[in-house]
């Protein structure tokens, strides 16, 4: 089973899917989002700020080992 991590915002009725199988940390995602969404914590990221999202889909298109998926960005 892959190991898939969730954030979702209510307040914009988004979810951020990441597969920690394929995330290495480069931090490709905190680099391109404009809303400082992600943060890195141990090696992994997470989407503590899902919340300020502008659904810009750059994080999905910008990784490159494609580990995370945007519900608006399908
Ligand atoms: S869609 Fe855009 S604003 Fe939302 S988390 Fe991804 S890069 Fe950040």
């Amino acid at each position: 089973m892959a190991d898939i991590r969730k954030w979702e915002s209510k307040k914009l009725g988004v979810v951020i899917e990441v597969d920690y199988d394929k995330c290495q940390g480069i931090g490709q995602c905190v680099a391109v989002c404009p809303s400082n969404v992600y943060e890195i914590v141990k090696g992994k990221t997470t989407a503590p700020n899902i919340d300020e999202c502008i659904q810009c889909c750059a994080c999905q298109e910008s990784c490159p080992v494609v580990a995370i998926k945007h519900s608006a960005c399908q």
